[in-house]
């Protein structure tokens, strides 16, 4: 929870070879609904172990959160982040799938190096890729809220995917950004390389986080690579990351009237400057 935040708006689960995190936001309990919805909805809809059969799961789970927000005037506006890690079959054989919409993010901790692999929708990161922010200022930034990307917003969503190298001993951390804006790369690399017990990891993680300050929810989800096929490729970050428009993206969106929360007038702006 934090110290600050007097509820967990954060949430997340894990299947067969498949892990799903979410930050929730919304007034009332509606932050907490939309975290708790949209990794069911992951969990629940993963039938077709590819790339594409993960961004479907994460289409889904964006209905099943538009829906319930479009339907419950206490939900009204409610949003989420998710990502998701899955092991997927490929042309090539097993290899990792990884799925991200929002500010929660996806590394790879192998051979003493952390690497991003998920890229945020965020206002700051936007300014981050822009050159007009550095990352110590984005932590801080007080509008580092501010999505450009979520669920629940709008039926269509486009979702961001990657295909990773299955590695043996590689651990991949998936986190809200309760976790990074409290504690830098170099803290997070240095905790993952601590216990083999990813439990134990995963705790050391969000204990650093509230120590140093615990403004937000913090959850930190670790996952251990412990085989990988005999054919062992180096590990890169793919140079092109897949967008997959969403099935929703061909039903008509729906129009927005009363009230929303700044943070999501702020997005819907920005949504509405992209779609120009
Ligand atoms: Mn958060």
């Amino acid at each position: 929870m934090g110290r600050v935040r007097a509820t967990n708006q954060d949430d997340f689960g894990a299947g067969d070879d498949l892990f799903v995190l979410a930050d929730g936001m919304g007034g009332h309990r509606g932050g907490e609904v939309a975290s708790a919805e949209a990794v069911a909805g992951v969990l629940g809809s993963f039938d077709e172990r590819t790339r594409v059969g993960l961004a479907r799961a994460v289409d889904r789970a964006n209905q099943a959160v538009f829906g319930r927000a479009a339907g419950d005037v206490d939900l009204f506006g409610m949003g989420t982040t998710l990502c998701a890690l899955a092991l997927v079959r490929s042309e090539g054989g097993d290899v990792l799938a990884v799925a991200n919409v929002g500010d929660s993010r996806v590394y790879r901790y192998g051979q003493g190096r952390l690497t991003q692999v998920s890229d945020d929708h965020s206002l700051v990161a936007d300014l981050v890729r822009a050159g007009d922010l550095t990352e110590e200022e984005a932590a801080r930034h007080p509008q580092r809220n501010i999505l450009t990307r979520a669920l629940g917003i709008e039926s269509a969503l486009s979702v961001d995917t990657w295909e990773l190298p299955v590695r043996a001993d590689d651990r991949y951390l998936l986190c809200s950004d309760g976790l990074f804006n409290e504690i830098d790369d170099d803290r997070i690399a240095a905790l993952l390389a601590g216990p083999n017990n990813p439990e134990l990891t995963a705790a050391s993680l969000v204990r650093a986080a509230v120590d140093a300050g615990g403004h937000d929810n913090v959850t930190a989800l670790v996952v251990d690579v412990d085989a990988a096929p005999s054919a062992q490729e180096p590990w890169s970050l793919p140079d092109v990351k897949v967008e997959q428009s969403s099935e929703g993206a061909a039903r008509a969106a729906r129009r927005w009237e009363g009230p929303l929360e700044q943070p999501f007038l702020s997005m819907l702006a920005r949504l509405g400057r992209r779609r120009r």
